[in-house]
């Protein structure tokens, strides 16, 4: 685990211009600004390991400018990793400079790291949120971690990402959504199904259990929806 002890520079892994692959967002032009790093270690992930640059936040500022004259408009600018309130120090004066700039701030987060989310909270716009469900992470439970994460999201407009896999236990998921249900429970709910780089989606056991847990999810919550991942579909970062 890294963690930056600079507040004027980051370690980026890229800045480019792509549609909102998850979430309600789903097809909206973003920037992401990937960081570097996580502090999990999720079975499923494929993005940790890659190669970043140290940036200052002048030159991040000038890469977003640079892609909006070329590509945009953008409906937001979205901050993922890796996770990027490991770099909290770094995230409120890049939100800031942001919004000057007229960008709305999408945060992509694991939905753990409460206590740095408290310091960069009220410089975000949207915040997606994963929950981390043990039986696909294959790491320990986050439910309490996830608690306290969400009282302090729920204040902007937030929406929460579960990935599913085959070895998800019906009681754990609805423990999850029960947390949901206490804390925010008009928060939507994406399901996804778990897959890795170009694979999509093919097992029909993994279709029937999303199928199952929407159903399942429903009762406890009024926006539970089965998500798709649009950038694996299109091929696009
Ligand atoms: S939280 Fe996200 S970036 Fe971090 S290890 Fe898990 S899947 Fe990868």
């Amino acid at each position: 685990m890294k963690y930056s002890p600079h507040s004027e520079r980051a370690p980026i892994t890229e800045i480019f211009s792509s549609l909102q692959g998850e979430g309600p967002r789903m097809g909206e032009r973003h920037i992401f600004i990937r960081f570097e790093a996580c502090h999990m270690a999720c079975a499923y992930c494929d993005e940790t390991g890659k190669k970043a640059k140290e940036m200052l936040l002048a030159d991040i500022l000038n890469e977003v400018t640079r892609l909006e004259r070329k590509s945009g408009p953008h409906a937001c600018v979205s901050l993922t990793g890796g996770e990027p309130l490991l770099y909290a120090d770094f995230l409120k004066p890049l939100c800031v400079a942001l919004q000057k700039r007229k960008f709305r701030i999408l945060l992509e987060t694991s939905g753990i790291l409460w206590r740095q989310l408290s310091g960069v909270v009220g410089a975000c716009d949207i915040i997606a949120m994963d929950l981390k469900l043990p039986s696909v992470t294959r790491q320990k439970e986050f439910l309490e971690e996830h608690r306290k994460f969400l009282k302090l999201a729920k204040r902007k407009e937030t929406y929460i990402k579960v990935v599913i896999s085959r070895n998800v236990e019906v009681c754990e998921f609805k423990q999850h959504l029960r947390m949901v249900a206490q804390v925010a429970p008009r928060t939507p709910v994406f399901l996804q199904p778990m897959s890795r780089r170009e694979k999509v989606y093919p097992d029909p056991a993994l279709m029937r259990l999303l199928d199952e847990l929407q159903r399942t999810g429903a009762k406890q919550l009024s926006d539970v929806r089965v998500g798709v991942q649009l950038q694996k579909l299109m091929n696009i970062p």
